[in-house]
């Protein structure tokens, strides 16, 4: 079949996109982030390509969104490119790199589908899954198919168990429950993406934000692919600051360990303080005890300046929020038609 001739006369009628139950005007958005793709993206393009025609097969047309986050190494040249060949190729791009989790946002807010699915422009999400999804989401009536990693062996031994460890004091610490392992990689409907969408926050945790929002999910397992070109863009230092990211947006677990510190640290000292009174009253005032006063003077002191700290990054979260700044800032789209 041939995929110039995927195109949906009224992709821009949202009445006539929501209507899930009318399979044959199903249209799936494919929502990729790129930043810095150049080389790995004419290998994506012939890999979604038969994928596409499958799921035309199976009644669902699809349209391709690329998110450019703000690339410069002519990422965007090729997108510009791909989107005059007909193919229902659409592209944003941003005016900087404003990271993954906007391009997230963009992607969702700009996807004109009734089912979204995400997926990494460098294939380690690998595209021929599509189709599986699609179907578990029509015949098991999920609102979201989930992809979550079952190969963590094949990352560093400090990488994995950094990732699993996250997991399970993230869910602990907060109301959540993310699978061990869940990615980005993931289909949901239409109704799911605008709950999503409902979410105003700028300090974006989407994967927190999609287990927040409910909705009946399926997890599936799969491989990550090997990545065929082009690098990752995640530095380690990069994902502890996304750990705090999702810890901070989701837990007050912290703030309630700074007050239950405090509360402990202040029931110690009244007893000591018992204490010390009891034995002055008995034996006198030696001058003993100085190295004691000086490590609790340190100790206190350690502990108040790190909890001024969690705070202080609390309300760090508070003062950008409340700005209000916007999450990307959109420089160039396809050209309309
Ligand atoms: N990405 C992005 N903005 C960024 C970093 C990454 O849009 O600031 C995209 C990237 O182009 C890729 C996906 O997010 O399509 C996953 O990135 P990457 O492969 O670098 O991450 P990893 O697979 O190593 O976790
Ligand atoms: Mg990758």
């Amino acid at each position: 079949m041939d995929i110039n001739q995927i195109t949906i006369e009224n992709a821009d009628n949202k009445d006539f996109n929501r209507q899930e139950n009318m399979l044959s005007a199903s249209l799936l958005s494919i929502i990729v982030p790129c930043y810095n793709e150049k080389d790995v993206l004419p290998l994506f393009l012939e890999a979604i390509r038969p994928v596409r025609a499958e799921l035309q097969s199976k009644g669902c047309a699809t349209e391709l969104l690329f998110i450019d986050d703000g690339s410069n190494d002519g990422t965007l040249g090729l997108l510009r490119e791909y989107s005059t060949l007909g193919e229902n190729i659409r592209y944003v791009s941003f005016s900087k790199n404003f990271g993954k989790e906007a391009a997230i946002l963009a992607g969702l807010k700009n996807a004109k589908g009734n089912f979204c699915v995400l997926l990494d422009a460098d294939l380690q999400h690998p595209p021929g899954l599509l189709p599986k999804m699609y179907d578990e989401m029509i015949n098991g009536g999920f609102d979201s198919v989930a992809m979550y990693r079952n190969d963590r062996k094949k990352e560093g031994f400090f990488r994995r168990h950094f990732s699993s460890f996250f997991f399970k004091l993230l869910n602990r610490l907060s109301k959540l429950n993310l699978v061990n392992g869940a990615t980005d990689f993931r289909m949901m409907t239409r109704t799911m993406v605008d709950a999503v969408l409902s979410l105003p926050e700028l300090n974006r945790f989407s994967k927190g934000i999609f287990s927040w929002v409910g909705f009946n999910t399926k997890w599936m397992p799969f491989e990550t692919g090997e990545r065929p070109a082009g690098k990752s863009k995640w530095s380690f230092g990069k994902l502890v600051s996304y750990s705090f990211d999702a810890f901070l947006s989701f837990s007050e677990a912290p703030l309630k360990l700074c007050s239950w510190l405090g509360i402990i640290f202040c029931i110690v000292s009244f007893i000591l303080g018992i204490y010390h009174l009891i034995k002055t009253l008995i034996f006198g005032d030696p001058v003993a005890g100085f190295p004691t006063l000086y490590l609790m003077m340190l100790l206190m002191g350690g502990i108040v300046l790190l909890f001024l700290g969690i705070m202080g990054q609390y309300l760090a979260r508070i003062y950008i929020e409340i700005k209000k700044r916007p999450a990307y800032i959109i420089k160039e789209t396809e050209k309309q038609e």
